[in-house]
């Protein structure tokens, strides 16, 4: 349920609510919009009078909210949320790019790949320490030492870093290092890590799933952000399907549909959505034109020998070229 203030409703009036919302069990959690504050119920099932509410003063209505994610959804907060990453803002007017290697394999690789997207346009560095991988004999990063590169390549290009945190224990050491936690698709659903990372106040770049339904992905959002971390950027980055061509599809349809559902960010990942270099800057200009607030892309100086993922990772003047087009589609479409 989520209880609407009339516009004018006092502070007194709202503290009421919070505190007999609290007394009946359940959390309550604010949005203030510009005119009018919203109020979050969030709690079991257990069946609930809302017409006792509706009676409080400075109470407009109350609205039962069918779909089963309510923090994230539109009803909770009709305005865009903007997520900021030291200054770089994602759900504004802007659109923003975050580039870089899959792992960051060595001191020489990564700051060579930063100085080059910085370079390109890129807002923001990508690199993964902890890397999830199909096989266990896999290159599975570089773990704290990676971490200490990338806090290297972000003092030296002044760009924000994102990277990957695999488990809950590992939070003290990665938030050490990086600006934005990435929850990976793999760990999609794993609740125990998004209940960590709801309790931190680092921005969170959530992937969906390679097999997880819009709703599935909205629902994990929900867990951070009923734990008060309301800084979660969502991103599609391609699902299974029968087609073995590319290794995943994209799903364009997720980013205005997701756009429609939640307040949150959404950006896309067409490097594992569609696996192949050639092919990622076609459907990277297509999430932009789907109206996607960002794009976090795989770019490699050498991709031949790179430890992962070197098929899908762009050489820094074809990661220029794509910021070049971007830039283009995104002003046709009143972006920037
Ligand atoms: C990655 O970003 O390198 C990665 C492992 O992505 P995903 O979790 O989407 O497979
Ligand atoms: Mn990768």
């Amino acid at each position: 349920m989520i209880i609407v203030m009339r516009a004018g409703a006092t502070q007194t009036q709202i503290e009421n609510i919070v505190t007999r919302i609290e007394k009946d069990g359940f959390t309550a959690h604010l949005s203030d919009g510009s005119e009018r504050t919203v109020i979050g119920v969030i709690g079991d099932d257990r069946p609930m009078d809302r017409r006792t509410y509706e009676i409080m003063d400075g109470v407009e209505k109350s609205v039962q909210v069918l779909q089963p994610f309510k923090l994230v959804s539109r009803d909770f907060q009709e305005h865009d949320s903007i997520v900021r990453v030291n200054g770089v803002e994602f759900g504004s007017i802007g659109v923003g790019i975050i580039a870089g290697p899959c792992s960051v394999e060595d001191r020489t690789q990564m700051l060579e790949t930063a100085h080059a997207v910085k370079e390109a346009g890129a807002q923001a560095l990508r690199g993964g320490a902890f890397k999830p991988r199909s096989s266990p004999y896999s290159f599975q990063g570089l773990g704290e030492k990676g971490l200490q590169i990338l806090a290297e390549a972000r003092e030296q290009t002044g760009l924000p870093v994102v990277t990957e945190i695999m488990t809950p224990e590992q939070l003290p050491l990665v938030t050490q290092y990086t600006d934005v936690l990435q929850i990976g698709a793999r760990n999609m659903q794993n609740y125990e890590l998004l209940k960590t990372v709801g309790r931190s106040i680092h921005p969170v770049l959530l992937k969906r799933g390679m097999m997880a339904t819009l709703e599935e992905l909205l629902m994990s959002a929900e867990y951070i952000l009923a734990e008060g971390n309301r800084n979660v950027i969502l991103c599609e980055r391609g699902i299974r399907t029968f087609e073995t061509y590319t290794r995943n599809t994209t799903d364009i349809n997720a980013v205005p549909v997701l756009k429609s559902l939640t307040h949150l960010p959404v950006i896309l990942d067409p490097s594992h959505g569609v696996g192949k270099w050639n092919f990622v800057t076609p459907v990277a200009l297509a999430g932009i034109a789907a109206g996607a607030d960002g794009l976090i892309v795989e770019v490699h100086p050498k991709p031949e020998e790179a430890l992962s993922d070197g098929g899908q990772s762009l050489l820094p003047e074809r990661f220029a070229d794509l910021v070049q087009k971007a830039r283009a589609i995104a002003t046709t479409i009143g972006r920037e």
